[in-house]
This record gives structure tokens, C-alpha cells and sequence, in this order.
């Protein structure tokens, strides 16, 4: 208890907590703690702060100001501690992709009449499908590029509406595995090789099936959706066991 309040810094809490309508909110610059007036009582909450012993501080010390000014500043049990800690770039992102997923696990069928979840739809057998191309501008090279907008297609199970996903949803969706497979009308089917796969077929020298994609289909002349190309495949035609 050695900080004390100066009195400039007493004259601008009792200014600041006067001006509170009742209920009103009150947080620290940096919204690391916020109060709630109760109802027009010289009464501050404490509604949430983050947890850190810095913003403990802050809080012992509006605290103590506030009752040199006549307020009384408490802590309920409703006080939310929010915890001080910042995920790494690559745990944001994982905690990211499971709000989107859990948000994706939910939605519904584009005919606004239907309610059949998109997440129980046959998705290994949705169809990429080139939509449109487009352009960007690319700010690094300072020129337009061309763009293919491609998207896969399921079909609703109960209304047969057929429904283009967005690409990322459909990845969060199917997962990684599902994700790497790529079916094409022709019946022929390509599975992307881990690169620990490639060598082993190649040491094997097991290369039959071994393909690299390019814009289309050697085989049937289809076009390939841009994220397939340039990969190591393993193509099976179906009913041809290998
Ligand atoms: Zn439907």
C-alpha cells in the first residue's frame, strides 16, 4: 500500500465517476478492466479484468482513489478473470478453424425452405466445378492476374438443390484427407502423395499411378480445379484396383 493518489489524480476520478449515467460503464484506457456504475449509487462493479498482476494493481488503485472520493469500488462473484494469455499465431489459427468448423457444422441447405445440413451431404463426391474467371490486381508485381474461380459442388440429399460451397469451408469440412482426394466425372480418381510417399514409390520404383498434375486430365481432357496443380498424384481409375 505505498502508491497514494495526488490530488489532481482524486480531482479527475471523482470528475470521471461522477459523470457516469447510472449503470453506466466505466474501463481503464486500455479496457483491461471494466466497472458498471450500480444504478445510480456512488458504487462501481468490477464486471471483468483481465488476470495479471498489473491490471491487479490497476484495480487495488482505482480501489483506493475511489474511496478517498466517496465511492466504494467492490468485486463480485459474478467478476469475470479473463486469463492473461496470448495464443501463439498457430494456436489462434487452429482455435479459429474449430469456430469456423463448429460454425459450419450447423449450416444448412442454400434452398431457404430446406433444412438438411450441409455437413451430412455426400461431400466426397462433391464436384469442382470452374465457376468463372476473374482478375486481381497484384499489388507486389503491379499487374492484373488472371484468376479461376472454381468451387465444389454438393447436391442436397433431400431437395437435390445444388449447392457451390466456399473452397475454405469445404476444406475445413472434409478435413485433410478427404480433402486430398480429387474425383473427377471420368470415374478416375487422384490422391495426393506425401512427399515421404513419392520417395518411397520411387525407390521402389513402384511408379505406375505416380502422376503430376497439370491443367487437366491426360486421360479424360478434364481440367484440373488450380489447387491440384503441380502436385504428386496417385491415380486410380475406378474399378481398376490400382
Ligand atoms: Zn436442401
Amino acid at each position: 500500500m505505498d502508491w497514494k493518489p495526488n490530488e489532481d489524480e482524486l480531482e479527475m476520478t471523482k470528475n470521471e465517476l461522477e459523470g457516469l449515467p447510472p449503470n453506466g460503464v466505466w474501463a481503464t484506457p486500455n479496457n483491461h478492466a471494466e466497472y458498471r456504475r450500480d444504478g445510480d449509487d456512488n458504487r462501481l462493479i468490477l464486471i471483468r479484468r483481465l488476470d495479471h498482476p498489473a491490471v491487479e494493481e490497476a484495480h487495488r488503485r482505482i480501489t483506493l482513489a475511489g474511496s478517498m472520493v466517496g465511492w466504494e469500488v467492490v468485486e463480485t462473484e459474478e467478476t469475470e478473470l479473463i486469463p492473461a494469455w496470448h495464443p501463439s499465431p498457430e494456436d489462434a489459427m487452429l482455435e479459429e478453424r474449430k469456430r469456423k468448423q463448429e460454425s459450419l457444422m450447423t449450416a444448412t441447405c442454400a434452398n431457404a425452405e430446406c433444412d438438411a445440413y450441409i455437413s451430412a451431404m455426400d461431400l466426397e463426391n462433391a464436384k469442382w466445378t470452374h465457376i468463372e474467371d476473374t482478375t486481381y490486381f497484384d499489388e507486389e508485381k503491379g499487374v492484373e492476374e488472371a484468376i479461376e474461380i472454381w468451387s465444389p459442388i454438393v447436391d442436397c440429399y433431400l431437395c437435390d438443390t445444388s449447392i457451390p460451397l466456399a473452397p475454405e469451408h469445404y476444406l475445413i469440412l472434409v478435413g485433410d484427407d478427404l480433402a486430398s482426394i480429387l474425383k473427377l466425372s471420368s470415374g478416375r480418381t487422384y490422391t495426393v502423395l506425401k512427399r515421404e510417399e513419392v520417395i518411397a514409390m520411387v525407390d521402389e520404383r513402384e511408379l505406375e499411378g505416380l502422376h503430376i498434375l497439370g491443367t487437366f486430365c491426360p486421360y479424360s481432357n478434364e481440367a484440373i480445379p488450380p489447387h491440384y496443380r503441380g502436385l504428386m498424384v496417385k491415380s486410380i481409375m475406378i474399378g481398376e484396383e490400382e
